[in-house]
């Protein structure tokens, strides 16, 4: 009998432990006020009142090397094609043009001081693809490929996670387009009639030997 009544008040005083530890979290986060710093690096500390976090106005800090949502600072692209390569799932999309040699200046450099050859009138990540593996960061000779710390981008129309990144509007770029055009074609032509001229002065050789 005294085991049944020694049961009984075990019973109790652990359902009262129990019941105290979730009165003492209830009231925690009942009195913790304002934002909770979220942005500290001692966020995770403060076990006390930290029951949830108030998403969006709060959110789960991303770690330092964490890869995200991808962004090319462009005016740092050279046009190089790598990461397009090394995607696995095709997911980046590039055009480029060349750039004529009185538009260099125009064209510019990186910030690390790399004259751009290729203007790049289309640079587009389907992000809807994309698995954030990061090999396209990796290769890109230029560190303008990065992961930002951007982990919520969800979208309801899947359109709006096709990114554009590209230097040119579409009028600059088609202007640009039949400069490169008209060069190739110009120089096409000069490479063929240097060759002409070449097999007339072959042909004509042996005969002025005569
Ligand atoms: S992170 Fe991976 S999947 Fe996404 S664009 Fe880069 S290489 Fe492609
Ligand atoms: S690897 Fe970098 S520099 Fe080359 S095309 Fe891609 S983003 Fe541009």
């Amino acid at each position: 009998m005294s085991e049944y009544f020694k049961n009984i008040a075990t019973s109790a005083s652990t359902i009262a432990t129990g019941m105290g530890i979730t009165l003492k979290h209830f009231l925690n986060a009942f009195n913790r006020k304002g934002d909770a710093g979220i942005d500290d690096v001692d966020y995770f500390r403060q076990v006390d009142g930290l029951v949830t976090l108030q998403y969006p106005r709060e959110a789960v800090p991303t770690p330092l090397r964490g890869r995200y949502r991808l962004h090319n600072a462009i005016d740092d692209c050279i046009g190089c094609g790598q990461c397009v390569r090394a995607c696995p799932v095709n997911c980046i999309e590039i055009e480029t043009i060349k750039v004529m040699p009185e538009d260099l200046a125009a064209c510019g450099k990186t910030s690390g001081g790399q004259q751009k050859k290729f203007w790049v009138p289309v640079f587009d990540i389907d992000t809807a693809k994309c698995m954030t593996c990061g090999m396209c960061t990796n290769v890109c000779p230029t560190e303008c490929l990065v992961h930002t710390p951007v982990s919520d981008f969800s979208e309801f129309d899947r359109q709006n996670l096709l990114y554009h990144f590209g230097n040119l509007s579409r009028i600059e770029a088609d202007a640009k387009r039949r400069k490169a055009a008209e060069a190739q074609a110009k120089a096409q032509a000069e490479k063929e009639c240097k060759a002409a001229e070449a097999k007339a002065a072959q042909a004509e050789g042996p005969a002025g030997e005569q």
